[in-house]
């Protein structure tokens, strides 16, 4: 951390800023310049992260140099391990796994038919919502447990291993006993209590990044997960709110080269919640590929028309085989392969 201090700072402050940097338990270095003094601070910056620096007289600024996050950081040189969701492993060097289906799991035969057209097209996981985060308290809340041994019973038929959200800490126990993944929808993303406890489970994680959250408070909230003891965690770029209404969020395709960037943690894509608009999914997901996602989460649905949850964005199962062919194309362009 370095102190930067205002032009008309004084002797006496100086010595009031180097005695709170001692006090806190650091070491500091005044560097005097022609025109400013600039105070650099030695040891460990979590001793002083939370204290109110800036506001000292003196002080014009305070600039970080390590990153607030260690566990998700990257780790220099050597090669990210991969995540593994059942056999399937995300973010292994080349391969980009597709993670498709259902918004919602409704009943048995939509999951079962669902299932084997997204394994027939290519997908190599299930993904289908039990416990759904909706807007209305009104609406489809998801089938419970019942949801869950639908995916089991998809799982028991096609093998594709399961990924399905987790809402409240309480539904853990449950959720472990099925799921394959535990997804953290972007509503729960800074829901610590949840990212704790799903730190002491074992299974992978697929974290989503808020509707409204930076790439840092992205990485913070997985850095939670990682600090608890599970290391296996999926960072998820699924669109955020900005100004602009045409689309149902802007799915930020910058987040993916940025985050592979700072996180040795594997980086996706979903174009579904990205731009609720099933049009604009393969032409986002053909980006989020050509960006360097690791995998893609994409909604299809038997009957996207009669979709208990998120129909406009859902494709019909034609067009996601067709956007798998696509895909299989574009990757080898960016060095990869479709899984
Ligand atoms: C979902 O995956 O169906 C979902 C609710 O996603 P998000 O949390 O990104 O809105
Ligand atoms: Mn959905």
């Amino acid at each position: 951390m370095i102190i930067i201090t205002q032009p008309s700072v004084t002797d006496a402050q100086i010595e009031h800023i180097v005695a709170r940097i001692e006090e806190y338990g650091l070491r500091s270095q005044v560097m005097r310049g022609t025109s400013r003094i600039v105070i650099g601070l030695i040891g460990p910056e979590e001793l002083i992260r939370e204290k109110p620096l800036s506001a000292i007289p003196g002080v014009e600024s305070v600039v970080p140099v390590a990153k607030p996050y260690k566990l998700v950081a990257q780790v220099n040189g050597a090669p990210p391990p991969p995540v593994a969701i059942g056999k399937v492993k995300i973010g292994s060097g080349q391969k980009i796994a597709l993670i498709s289906g259902p918004c919602s799991v409704e009943g048995k035969q939509q999951l079962l038919s669902i299932a084997r057209k997204v394994k027939k097209a290519g997908a190599r996981a299930l993904r289908g919502g039990a416990y759904k985060p909706r807007t209305s308290p009104y609406s489809f809340q998801g089938l419970g447990e019942d949801g869950l041994r639908f995916l089991a019973e998809a799982r028991a038929e096609t093998g594709l291993p399961i990924v399905t959200e987790i809402m409240d800490t309480r539904d853990l126990p449950v959720i472990a006993k099925y799921a394959d993944c535990l997804q953290i929808g972007a509503r729960n993303m800074q829901n610590f209590a949840l990212l704790k406890e799903v730190g002491c489970s074992r299974l992978p994680v697929l974290l989503k990044r808020g509707l409204s959250a930076t790439i840092n408070e992205l990485l913070m909230s997985a850095e939670y997960i990682l600090s608890e003891g599970n290391p296996n965690v999926i960072l998820c770029e699924r669109g955020i709110r900005t100004f602009e209404t045409y689309t149902r969020n802007t799915l930020d395709i910058s987040a993916i080269p940025i985050i592979k960037k700072l996180s040795h943690l594997p980086m996706t894509s979903d174009p579904s919640h990205g731009t609720g608009l099933r049009d604009k999914v393969p032409p986002m997901a053909r980006a989020s590929v050509a960006a360097g996602a690791d995998a893609l989460l994409i909604e299809v649905h038997p009957d996207p028309d009669k979709a208990f949850s998120d129909g406009a964005q859902s494709l019909y199962p034609d067009q996601f085989s067709k956007l798998m062919d696509e895909l299989r194309m574009i990757a080898p362009a960016v060095g990869r392969k479709i899984a």
